[in-house]
């Protein structure tokens, strides 16, 4: 059988592609060994979302007395909160599967490894030919050699979502997004956290600035999660139904299971890589050029795979990049620096472009407009008035540079500032389009106005 496409893994990259090569015509096969949707729908960024959703509920149900609104003490079925997510995932899954079939996808249930040359094995003994090969197989979380997935107390973020308990008291190992993500979900479902992390700051791997990590720590505080940062994880013992954590320093920490969410690692490993000459960079991700091709000549990458940010909008991006260029259209790849970034702790946190630090570091004059949630007549009617918008532009002719938002729906957010980087607009873009009252994007508008000094619900400096 020969494809005009093959490509290998079935997540946002592989997916995305797929469907943007059937919409151009191109032949295409998607070989995907487990679910569709990959990472992100059945383990990822929608089981995640899903419980954080339904876990803010039971907060904003348990503190709505401030409201004169009172319930009784909210109950959570872990066994029905757990189907529930899994209905979420199985409708976009299936969702996926419809589109990849009305436009003309062959979909495959199986391994792929490729053969060189153009061909590419699969595990049920079929053998394919293709012009051009796609590798999209994604990541898998990276395992600390003293903390075992296969040991029933230790956790990966694919056995937190899975939901089967909530511990007494949880112990993660890793202050990044995913961490961080997990502690705030099971801090609402009533785990006490403990959050363990070998660098000084949390998010340390995100261009994010001071005030907001110093903000998002105060809030991690008064939901009781506890943060030990600057502390070495070693080993953990069993003892009496109790896991004790050992530290390189300090007492150890007493719980019931330890996640362990130290990041990720590229499936790079029984693809066939050496057989294809496809070479690895130094961090074991697929080397690729602009154009997303490997070193063989004809076998690209996509996703996490590659060097970049392991986000699900990065590696459909770069999909419909290579897609678009499969079938002869002009197409130019993401800026990595205006991919959006958003982290879904309480509050979220969003960003894009640079941070007010990285802005400096540059050496470039720079305005900084900030402006409160506390001071959005929409955020406290919401009870949400923590929080800030935070937008920097280049002094010289108020190019915008990089927006940060601290704050509910944050996340949400973040588009109208990905949009204006993205077009390369100035504060005034955004201060001379009126934004609808009352509503959260009016702080991104207001925190333009203050970077030219004329807010009008706030101090001007
Ligand atoms: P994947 O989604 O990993 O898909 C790769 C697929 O390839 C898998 O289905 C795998 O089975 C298949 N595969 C691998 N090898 C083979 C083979 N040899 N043959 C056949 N199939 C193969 N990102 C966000 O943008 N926003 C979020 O909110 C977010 N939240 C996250 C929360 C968690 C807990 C985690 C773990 C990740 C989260 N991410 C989030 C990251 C996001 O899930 C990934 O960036 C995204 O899934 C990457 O897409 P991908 O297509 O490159 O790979």
């Amino acid at each position: 059988m020969r494809y005009d496409i093959v490509i290998i893994g079935g997540g946002p990259g592989g997916y995305t592609c797929a469907i943007r090569c059937g919409q151009l015509g191109l032949r295409t096969a998607l070989v995907e060994r487990a679910e569709l949707g990959g990472v992100c729908l059945n383990w990822g960024c929608i089981p995640t979302k899903a419980l954080y959703a339904a876990t803010k509920l039971l907060h904003q149900a348990s503190t709505a007395k401030d409201m004169g609104i009172s319930f009784e003490t909210p109950k959570v079925d872990l066994a029905e909160l757990a189907a529930w997510k899994a209905g979420v995932v199985a409708k976009l899954t299936g969702g996926i599967g419809q589109l990849l079939e009305k436009n003309g996808v062959d979909v495959i249930q199986a391994e792929g490894r490729l053969t060189g040359g153009g061909s590419i094995t699969l595990s049920t003994g079929d053998a394919f030919e293709a012009d051009r090969i796609v590798l999209a197989t994604g990541s898998r979380s990276v395992e600390l050699p003293p903390f075992p997935f296969a040991s029933e107390p230790i956790w990966s973020s694919d056995d937190a979502l899975a939901l089967r308990e909530v511990p007494n008291h949880l112990i993660i190992i890793g202050g990044g997004v995913i961490g961080l993500e997990l502690a705030t979900i099971y801090a609402r479902l009533g785990s006490r956290v403990t959050v363990v992390e070998l660098l000084p700051e949390i998010l340390a791997t995100i261009d994010l600035d001071r005030r907001t990590t110093s903000t998002l720590k105060r809030a991690l505080k008064t939901q009781g999660i506890d943060l030990r940062l600057g502390t070495r994880a070693e080993s953990w013992e069993e003892d009496g139904g109790i896991v004790r954590l050992h530290l390189a320093d300090g007492d150890p920490i007493e719980g019931d299971r330890i996640l362990v969410a130290v990041g990720r690692r590229p499936n790079v490993e029984d693809l066939g890589l050496d057989d294809a000459g496809v070479e690895l960079d130094p961090c074991g991700c697929i080397a690729v050029n602009e154009h997303l091709e490997t070193s063989a000549s004809g076998v690209f990458a996509i996703g996490d795979v590659v060097p970049g940010p392991m986000l699900a909008h990065k590696a459909a991006a770069d999909a419909v990049f290579l897609a678009d260029r499969f079938g002869d259209l002009d197409a130019e790849p993401a800026d990595p620096s205006l991919i959006p970034q958003a982290i879904f702790t309480d509050p979220e946190i969003s960003s894009v472009g640079i941070s007010e630090a990285g802005a400096k570091d540059l050496g470039e004059p720079i305005l900084v407009g900030r402006f409160a949630y506390a001071g959005l007549g929409k955020a406290l009617g919401m009870r949400e008035s923590e929080g800030f918008f935070q937008v920097i532009a280049r002094e010289a002719d108020h190019r915008l540079l990089g927006v940060q938002i601290i704050g509910a729906e944050a996340a949400d957010l973040i588009g109208e500032a990905a949009v204006a980087l993205q077009q390369g607009l100035t504060l005034e873009a955004i201060t001379e389009s009126v934004h609808a009252h009352p509503t959260l994007p009016e702080g991104l508008k207001e925190a333009a106005e203050n970077a030219l000094g004329r807010a009008i619900h706030t101090v001007n400096r």
